[in-house]
């Protein structure tokens, strides 16, 4: 980021300024009116046992409202368990991975699942099929020791989302769907453990992940569990299946994640469940991609249009542009967080389009980055 000193004083007039200007992808705006409802809980739920019915009611309404948006086919369960998505990635490790896993890597996100497998004394090193940062790899199947495919609904990274199809009929597939979850179509009937934290998507606080967990999911986590590997009990997901059923976690969750997550998918659910909001962020990217397109200092980063993510969208800028100066000057006018993931290393705006956050709010978003470009 540019020195402070030397960043142009550059107020942006009012009238332009989206009504919210968290536009980042992690954690991603949460909705004032679930802060508020939050706050209105009073004495009530934070500061109260999370075995005692006022939390688990809320861990039942958050299940309850996700197997809702979901619809989820027969047999599937949703589980809760702890540490968010990075954390699943090592209980799936010792608990659903039975000799090698299949990883399809196009940035930084989905490469940590493939990392985290690589050197466990008690599998065989992963198959990594890479693509380029930018592209999204095809799913085909895997070599015959492989029991697990891992992929990626969305690469929050690059801005690259993928399709969830089975390669092959002998592998789990595991969707990574963190930032995808809530915003992109999905067939489960194509994946057996569709995971997700609850920061980005369901505009809530991080250190829990939801794992809608298939009947061939549930199968293999008893019969691992069952077999001499150790695991260790934090990590263990037979558990996370026992305390989900009883509407629990195996410790002490964040009850406000908890809460504001239900809050979002209940509201989700409200704007006409899965399909009209994934009709409506293909308008939002419509837009945002369409503005990109239509400046000569703009180029979307993702080549292939299919490819584009409805939910975080890369903007590469002109190299007479500096992108960080943009985004220190957006900064500057409280308009946060749309830097370029910063191991890319691009000259690139990387902006969140969840759930969450409007059209109106995004169009607001363009009008200043023009303005501050005509201005710079
Ligand atoms: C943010 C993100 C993660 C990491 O989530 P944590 O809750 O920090 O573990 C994993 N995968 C994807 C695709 C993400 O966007």
């Amino acid at each position: 980021m540019p020195a402070q000193t030397d960043l142009p004083d550059l107020p942006v007039p009012a009238t332009l300024l989206p009504s919210d200007g968290r536009f980042g992808c992690g954690p991603t705006k949460v909705r004032v009116e679930a802060l508020e409802a939050l706050a209105a809980t009073g004495a009530d739920l934070l500061g109260t046992s999370h075995r005692k019915p006022a939390v688990k009611a809320q861990v039942a309404r958050l299940r309850a409202a996700i197997a809702d948006l979901f619809d989820l086919p027969d047999g599937y369960e949703v589980l809760l368990t702890m540490g968010g998505a990075t954390a699943f990635w090592d209980a799936a490790t010792f608990g659903i991975i039975r000799q090698r896993s299949r990883h399809y890597v196009f940035g930084e996100f989905s490469g940590k699942f493939g990392a985290a497998t690589a050197g466990v004394p008690f599998l065989d090193d992963p198959d990594l099929v890479d693509s380029p940062v930018g592209t999204v790899p095809a799913v085909t199947a895997a070599p015959d020791d492989v029991d697990v495919q891992a992929l990626t609904h969305n690469e929050t990274s690059t801005g690259a989302m993928m399709v969830p199809v089975r390669g092959d009929d002998h592998s789990l597939v595991l969707v990574d769907a963190t930032s995808g979850a809530g915003g992109l179509p999905v067939d489960l009937t194509q994946v057996d453990a569709y995971y997700f934290s609850l920061q980005k998507g369901f505009a809530s606080e991080g250190g829990l992940a939801v794992v809608i967990a298939s009947p061939a999911l549930l199968t293999r986590i008893e019969e691992v569990a069952a077999s001499d590997r150790w695991i260790p009990p934090f990590l263990s997901l037979a558990t996370a299946v026992a305390n989900s059923r009883k509407e629990q976690t195996y410790n002490t969750p964040a009850i406000a994640t908890v809460f504001l997550a239900a809050e979002q998918t209940e509201w989700m659910l409200a704007q006409g469940g899965l399909d009209a909001i994934v009709a409506d962020q293909a308008d939002k990217a419509g837009l945002v991609y369409g503005w990109a397109a239509e400046r000569d200092w703009a180029t979307p980063f993702v080549a292939d249009e299919d490819d584009r993510s409805l939910v975080v969208a890369t903007i590469d800028l002109d190299d007479a542009i500096d992108a960080d100066v943009v985004n220190a000057v957006l900064r500057d006018n409280g308009i946060l967080d749309t830097d370029s993931y910063r191991k890319l290393g691009r000259n690139q705006l990387r902006i969140g389009m969840f759930p969450a956050i409007p059209a109106s709010d995004l169009q607001a978003y363009t009008a200043c980055v023009d303005w501050i470009v005509d201005h710079l």
